[in-house]
Parts: C-alpha cells; structure tokens; sequence
C-alpha cells in the first residue's frame, strides 16, 4: 500500500480500479520547405484549425451538458485561441517568411506563448499554460496525422494521469468515471474547476503517482484529504467504504438542498430569494441546519448569515484557524450546492464584549469590523479559514459595522494577502470568492454607493441599522417601544441602500430580524430587495406570503410611504389602507325569496 499527497480538486471519496491515462505528447521536427511546399502547408494550417474547431464545439457542446456552470466558458476560451487573429497570423508569416513546416511552426509559436504563461508571477497565469499545451497538441496531431488519443474506460475507473487537459476530463466524464487524480494542476486548474464542476472527487499536484499506477490497480481517492492509496490493504479498504457510503448520503442531501429550492416571486413575478440565518456553530448546530435546509421544498438558497462570533458561546474562546478551517469547509461542503455567507466575527457590542474590557457605550464602541481590524492575526486566521472553505461549496464572506470605506479597503487587502499565503502553500480556494458588506451604520447607507463599487454584494442588518438610525438601544426593554424598522428614516436609508447597489449592478440582501416580520414584508417587497435571509423557522410561512403579494402594489405603497410619512404611525396607517385595498372584496349575497 502507498499512499501518494497532492492538491484537493474537490471532495468526496471514490473507490474503483485505476485507468492509467498515458498522453504522450507530440513534438514536431524542423523541415525546410521547398517553394511549392509552402503555400500547401499554409493550406494545410487552415484545414488543421477547422477540424480543430469542430472538435472544440463538440467538447463545449458536452461541457454545456455535464459541467454546466464552468465547463462552456472554459472551452470557449479555448476555442477563442483557434481564432486568435494575432497567433494564427504569425504563425502563417513565419512558414512563409522561414521556410519552415507548419507543425514545427504551431509547435514553437505555441510553446513561446505556453512559456510566457508558465513562467509568469501570476499562478492563474501559469494554470493556463495547460490550456495552450491542449491546443498545441491538437493542432499537431492534425498536421502530422496522428492517431486521436482514445479517451475510454472499460467500466467503472478513477482516471490517474500525468497531465489531464480539460478536454480529457469532459471526454472522459462521459463514461463511469469515479474521480481523477493528476500529476500536475493546481487548484485553480481548469481541469480542477472541472472536476467541482462535475462533482466528482479529484486530487492535481500528486507531483510523482501517475508513473507507479498501473491500469487495474486497486485505488483509494480521498479528495478531501487530497490522498490516494494505492493497493490499499483490507482495513484500509473496509474503513474507506464505510466512509464512502457516508459520503454518498450526503451527497444525497446535497442534491436534495440543491433540488429543493424552488424560486419564490411575487404575484407579478419578482423573484426574491431566501436564505436563513445561523447561530450556534457547532457540529449538532450543523447537522441541524443541514436537516431544515434539505427539507423536500424548502425555498432556500443557502445560509444568508452565519453568526461566527457565536463560537465564543461554545468555546469560550476563539478557535484556532484549523479548527475553524474545519467547521466552515464541512459546513460548505454539506450545504454544497446551495449558498453559505459567513460573516467575520462581530464581537463587541452586546455579543461578547472585545478582549473583556469594560466600555461606557459598547455599542458605539470596540466592536465588528473594528476589532478586526486591531486584531489583523486573528482576522487573517478566519479569512484564511473561510478562503479554504471557498473551495469546497458556494462561500460568500461578510463584513460587519463597516463605517468607511477606509475600512472595507483594508479589509479586502487582507483578503488578498491571505490568499497569497495560501497560493504559496499551494493550498485551494475560490479566487473570486464574493466579499460583501453589512450596512448596518447610517454612515454606510448614505454613502452606499461608494462600497456597492468596491464589493461583491451588500447586506442590510436592519437590527443594527435602526438601532444606530434611531437612537434607540436594540436591547433596553425601557425604551422598545421606540425600536421601528419601519420609521421612515430606515425606510428611506435601506431605498437608498439598494437604489445605490443595483446602480452598480450589485445585489441586495437583508438579515435583521425585520425580514421575517410580516408586517414588514410589503416594504421589504416594494424597496426591491433581491434577498432576505430570515430565522430557519420563518422561511416557510414568509415563502407563502411573498407569493401572495404583488410587488407593483409594494412599490407604490413604499412610494407612498417614502414621500408622505413622518412618523411610524404614518407608515403603519399607510399599510392598514394599503392591506384593507388588498384584501379581496366580498360580494354582498343578495337574498332571493
Ligand atoms: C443586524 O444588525 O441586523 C444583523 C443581522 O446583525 P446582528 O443582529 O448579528 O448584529
Ligand atoms: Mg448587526
């Protein structure tokens, strides 16, 4: 038994006997052209570049059906370079202009451009040299007659390769493939992006296994641990397919929360998207959630907002970076398809106060973002975590009590230097992982606008949003009478919140407590939010309502109310006109004698 370590591709468990895949790769000699030759190795560019194409379509046809989410684009890409006026043009000039056959010359055009990415700072630059190579042998395979390489398995197999293009892996996906394991590649390969794409567990960067498997042997691929046993022996074997068939339950569930969100719209059809709101983490507070979210019918689209601070209920303390690793990648993974937005921790105010000091005013005071910020060790740590658990399921990141842009900015540099901490390890996360903002300060929602251009998405926590409006502490009992999502100024702070947003073509969501308030709901309808991310227990009933109401009569009330209102009488009074409209009329029976 030998047990070979790379990359994680994507996760899973695959068990089943190896089809070594062996492309060799295709070199082409240099040979000078006689005068007649040239113009016919010209021609036979274009014949070489046709047939290239139709087989590119073929392949984006399949990836449009099997990887439907990455797999066009990716061959699109491709397929662009048969195209590419600039490359084709010097590589028809330089068969004229050197004398020299047209395989040789596809052969070192492409490989200087294939150079000039490998050898690029930029990683994503280098995973593109497999791209060109793909293209490269392609083409000379035409001009020199080659046989087509046979991408086939008999029955089921894990596909262990040196180097497998894109191509090959949607080829192969056709088949009973269990997973695929490759020598090079790194976790933002495009064969990688594949492999999550297809959903089937897969290891890059095993650097030396391919050349010690054979066709047959017996193979263990963990993509989560990015380990594959070869020849495993009977424990190793037995205890891998209990975990396999635990997998496979889950993969179950998966596709269940994937399948099970039917789109909520209004009467009129305005889509509104709902997620929900998770506190407690904890490995029961994640089986849990898993168990509402999988429910047959549930209209979730994921998590909305994972309150991580919350691990200091469990921990007293906050948990290491691998043990947050490990909770945000399992939570990721089992919500997979479906979206999960972790929020950074927002210690402080009344949650926990920060490093256990006394404040006057906590709320005013050393909490969210700010704390973060002071403590850049422990905010690199979580950012690194969620990163990691970007690349295991649909992660979004959130940042709350941001105030400035000053903030947001610095924020975001973490981000960019954690994951150049983990491109160095060599370690897998989405590089364009979505980062949102909480826009929970007025400051924010006035000056909207300014951090709707810099992120990926904004959220309104309406909690603290009309805390900090209104002056009114969320959680004095003296005073909460005046606590109103529905004052006007709030009112007018989140329109102008998602009017800013969706002028930068940015979506809008909102977590507070207000979202799950039905008589908040015409509003929330009507100001035009495209998400609501309410309590597990409310994303039912709030589905229904939002499917009885019609989003232009909202818009008008919230008109209505943006103009006239100046208190939260006015809006309440509005509303009660506005639901007495509403309501269906009766038809008086008259009685007939
Ligand atoms: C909010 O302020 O509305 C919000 C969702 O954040 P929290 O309640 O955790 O402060
Ligand atoms: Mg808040």
């Amino acid at each position: 038994m030998e047990t070979y370590r790379g990359i994680s591709a994507h996760p899973g468990i695959a068990i089943g006997p190896a089809f070594h895949y062996n492309r060799t790769l295709i070199a082409a000699d240099e040979l000078e052209l006689s005068s007649e030759e040239i113009e016919e190795d010209i021609a036979r560019v274009d014949v070489a570049l046709e047939r290239a194409r139709s087989e590119m379509d073929k392949i984006t046809m399949i990836a449009e059906q099997k990887a439907p989410d990455q797999g066009k684009a990716i061959f699109e890409a491709q397929r662009m370079m048969l195209d590419d006026p600039f490359v084709i043009g010097n590589v028809k000039r330089r068969i004229r202009e050197e004398r020299r056959n047209a395989a040789y010359v596809v052969d070192t055009e492409f490989s200087h451009h294939q150079h000039f990415l490998a050898t690029s700072e930029n990683p994503l630059f280098r995973e593109r040299a497999d791209d060109v190579e793909d293209i490269k042998q392609r083409l000379l395979r035409h001009l020199m007659k080659k046989d087509k390489i046979v991408s086939k398995i008999d029955g089921s197999a894990i596909v262990v390769a040196e180097l497998l293009t894109p191509a090959d892996a949607i080829l192969f996906s056709r088949q009973d493939l269990l997973g695929f394991a490759t020598d090079t590649g790194g976790a933002t390969s495009h064969v990688a992006i594949l492999a999550r794409s297809l959903g089937l567990p897969a290891i890059v960067g095993l650097r030396a296994a391919a050349g010690h498997i054979e066709t047959g042997d017996i193979l263990i691929l963990d993509g989560t641990r990015g380990e594959l046993i070869v020849k495993p022996d009977h424990a190793t074997l037995v205890r891998y397919k209990e975990l396999a068939h635990d997998e496979v339950i889950k993969e179950k569930e998966r596709k269940l929360m994937g399948e099970a969100t039917p789109p909520v719209f209004t009467k009129d059809g305005r889509e509104i998207a709902i997620s929900m709101n998770m506190e407690l983490i904890s490995e029961e507070a994640i089986e849990e959630a898993v168990g509402i979210a999988s429910t047959d019918g549930k209209p979730l689209r994921g998590l909305g907002l994972l309150r991580t601070e919350h691990f200091l209920t469990a921990h007293d303390e906050i948990p290491s970076e691998v043990e947050q690793s490990k909770i945000y990648c399992d939570l990721a993974a089992k919500f997979n398809p479906s979206v999960v937005t972790i929020r950074t921790f927002d210690i402080g105010g009344d949650k926990f106060s920060g490093g256990g000091m006394r404040e006057k005013n906590p709320f005013l005071g050393w909490r969210g973002i700010r704390i973060s910020l002071d403590e850049p060790i422990m905010f690199a740590e979580q950012v690194r975590a969620i990163l990691r658990a970007s690349a295991v399921g649909n992660v979004r990141m959130m940042l709350p009590m941001i105030t400035s842009t000053h903030e947001l900015d610095y924020a975001l540099d973490v981000v960019e230097r954690a994951k150049e901490d983990l491109r160095a390890k060599g370690e897998a996360f989405n590089g364009k992982m979505p980062v949102g903002v909480m826009i929970e300060v007025p400051a924010a929602a006035i000056r909207a606008e300014h951090f709707a251009s810099r992120c990926d998405f904004l959220s309104i926590g309406s909690n603290d949003l009309t805390q900090y409006t209104l002056a009114v502490d969320r959680g004095n009992e003296f005073i909460s009478h005046l606590f109103d999502e529905l004052h006007p100024a709030v009112l007018q702070l989140i329109d102008n919140v998602i009017t800013a947003a969706h002028r930068k073509r940015k979506p809008v969501s909102l977590c507070g407590e207000m979202g799950g308030k039905d008589i908040a709901l015409p509003f929330i309808i009507g100001l035009g939010l495209d998400e609501i991310s309410v309590s597990p227990t409310r994303v039912m009933h709030i589905a229904s309502l939002i499917r009885t109401m019609d989003y232009k009569k909202c818009q008008s009330l919230v008109r209505k109310a943006l103009r006239d209102a100046s208190t939260t009488e006015d809006v309440k009074q509005l509303l009660v006109e506005f639901q007495g409209k509403a309501k269906p009329k009766r038809r008086r029976l008259i009685k007939k004698n």
